[in-house]
């Protein structure tokens, strides 16, 4: 429908459309809005202003939350420029953790349908569903079914949160307009009893299909996806790892798809790991990295380390070598055989040892935590890694805040200040004992996903490699300045990150232009289709 015939209420109604009491005189009497609106004609700083201090007026992080969902509801541009001219107050709250906390009273506080729910009564139907959708040209999915969300768990039909906040990162961080953005919630039921028990719960209140059953729908989810939307790119997002592994081995040579917490968590580690050798001094291919936790974050994060290690003249052996990954069950090495498929190429000839004891051992560089469980960097494992190196790198990358393996504050002072830290949910500056201040760096895949994504849309690409996370990786690690450094910082500032998720955008698209993965002719300037392609929030 032709946008100047929405007038009136609907206009009003319209949240892609309305730009409340900032509606000019002429804007009133063209779309009839006199009358519908206060007297006063306010500039679109002056609505910032307003919603910025009313935001500020919530008492806690959900209502925050909540505020802010239903300001997108109303208002989208004036939505999406308070969070990207305010990206680090926002992040916290329209993503991790508050989404985690949104994510687990979905039910209780929801108000309105902000994405596409396909469930498993609609098999047969997916495509019909599909059209349904408002937006006919739908470039960018985030997909869920709910079954690993953050660090929590079964959410099922809740976990709806997620795909709507990382589409909003899109908007927010690469200026793809929410238009492009469809977020999917896959309701094949949920193993959460008490969700099923819950009588506000929104999902489906059976057992979670499995197998083939469950295969089957995820299948007919992504061919209609190629029928309907040709263009979209997949995102998969907090599936159980091994149905994670799966559908991503499935598609990825195929289909134009990655998996975010595999693929965009390992971009964001290797970078931040890149980072901290302009700190330590170490050259990066000398590195021996471990891993508490071997699921799919870690492995992820594994997988993409050994290409870079490969890039950097290692034998793919070398690589491994340098790789080394303790579970729940202790280290993942040959003599185990409880060991997934993922784990197997990093299983090494060695008798098992305890964390501590393959600290000692192994001697890491670099601990990365992925393993959802709070606390597992204890003081007892950051003084071992303070025992092997001047400054270690340790990344605590479980979220939601409450599952970091270890807080700023706690890596910090064990370390009497000589860790070179970074988490996945942010925490606050840190003072340790002598008032030496630090500014803990936030590993969040946001630096990642919007600008490969991005790039992967301006490139019209047939497929996603591992070559583009390596070059985003790269791409972001450059971006840390000398000062940001000097401060231990492995991250570059979060309001340059337009700017990033552009630089990547434009790296990653000439990599598909120059692989010949491109699906349409190859524009004269590739700055000028990433330009042309920015959402312009302003009114
Ligand atoms: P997963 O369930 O696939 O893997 C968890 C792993 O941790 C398993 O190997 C398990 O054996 C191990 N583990 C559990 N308890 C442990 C313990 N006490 N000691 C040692 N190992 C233990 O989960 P995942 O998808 O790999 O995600 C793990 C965490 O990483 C989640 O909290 C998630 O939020 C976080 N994550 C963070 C980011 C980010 O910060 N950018 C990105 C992706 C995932």
């Amino acid at each position: 429908m032709n946008e100047e015939l929405i007038i009136g209420i609907d206009r009003l109604k319209n949240p892609s459309l309305n730009k409340s009491t900032a509606f000019t005189s002429e804007e009133r009497d063209k779309y009839k809005l006199h009358g519908l609106l206060p007297t006063a004609i306010t500039t679109q700083d002056t609505q910032l202003k307003r919603v910025l201090a009313n935001l500020h007026r919530q008492e806690s992080n959900i209502a925050r939350y909540i505020f802010l969902n239903s300001l997108q509801s109303r208002n989208e541009r004036l939505f999406f420029r308070l969070v990207s001219e305010n990206i680090k107050e926002m992040l916290p709250i329209i993503y991790t953790p508050t989404v985690g906390e949104a994510c687990q009273e979905f039910a209780h506080i929801y108000q309105q349908q902000k994405g596409l729910t396909l469930s498993a009564t609609n098999r047969g139907q997916i495509k019909e569903v599909l059209q349904n959708w408002p937006h006919k040209d739908v470039r960018i999915i985030v997909v869920t079914d709910g079954e690993r969300i953050l660090g929590l768990g079964d959410l099922g039909a809740n976990g709806m949160g997620i795909p709507i906040g990382k589409l909003s990162l899109y908007t927010a961080c690469a200026g793809i307009h929410p238009e492009y953005c469809m977020p999917v919630m896959l309701d094949v039921g949920t193993n959460n009893v008490s969700l099923r028990e819950d009588p506000l719960y929104l999902g489906l209140t059976q057992k979670r299909i499995q197998g083939d059953e469950y295969l089957s729908l995820v299948d007919e989810f992504v061919q209609a996806v190629q029928e309907i939307f040709p263009k979209a790119l997949i995102q998969f997002e907090d599936f159980l790892t091994p149905n994670a592994y799966a559908l991503l081995e499935k598609y990825r040579k195929s289909i134009l798809c990655f998996n975010d917490d595999i693929q965009g968590t390992a971009a964001m580690a290797l970078s931040g790991v890149l980072a901290s050798c302009g700190i330590t001094g170490h050259a990066f291919k000398d590195l021996r990295l471990m891993f508490l936790g071997a699921g799919s974050a870690a492995t992820g994060i594994g997988d993409l380390i050994k290409l870079a290690l490969v890039a950097e003249g290692l034998t793919e052996s070398e690589a491994v070598q340098r790789l080394w990954f303790v579970d729940e069950n202790g280290l993942i090495c040959k003599e185990r055989d409880d060991l997934m498929p993922h784990n197997l190429p990093y299983a090494h000839e060695q008798p098992m040892l305890s964390f501590i004891g393959a600290i000692n051992h192994f001697k890491p560089h670099v601990l990365i935590g992925a393993t959802g469980v709070g606390g597992t960097f204890n003081s007892k494992v950051v003084k071992a890694m303070c025992k092997h190196n001047e400054h270690p790198v340790l990344l605590s990358l479980s979220n939601p805040t409450s599952r970091s393996e270890c807080t700023a504050q706690q890596a910090y002072e064990w370390s009497d200040g000589n860790v070179i830290f970074a988490s996945g949910s942010p925490f606050p500056p840190v003072t340790i004992e002598g008032g030496r201040r630090f500014i803990p760096g936030q590993g969040n895949n946001v630096y990642i996903f919007p600008g490969v994504g991005l790039g992967a849309l301006a490139g019209d690409a047939s497929i996603i490699t591992d070559e583009m996370f390596l070059i985003a990786a790269k791409t972001l690690a450059k971006q840390v300045s000398k000062t940001e450094l000097l401060n231990g910082t492995i991250y570059p500032d979060l309001d340059n990150i337009l700017d990033i998720s552009l630089l990547i955008a434009e790296q990653v698209a000439t990599y598909v232009f120059e692989q010949g993965l491109n699906r349409s002719p190859q524009p004269g300037d590739i700055k000028k289709v990433l330009q042309d392609m920015m959402y312009n929030t302003i009114y």
